[in-house]
């Protein structure tokens, strides 16, 4: 779950919120790449997960 962690770009403090909770500035992500290929398999993760989740309660 680290990229979910974005990095403000004035006081380089990390947090889970668009604007820095110490200094108010803009927070972005350190990892734009995972983001976008995060989003891109998401569905195939959901799908993924229920299949899982179906084959364990079968058992
Ligand atoms: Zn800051």
């Amino acid at each position: 779950m680290v990229w979910l962690l974005r990095r403000c770009t004035g006081c380089s403090q990390y947090t889970l919120k668009d604007t820095c909770p110490r200094c108010g500035g803009a927070a972005e992500s350190p990892h734009p790449a995972k983001f976008s290929l995060d989003d891109k398999y998401r569905r195939y993760r959901i799908l993924m997960k229920r299949m899982a989740e179906r084959k364990q309660q079968s058992r």
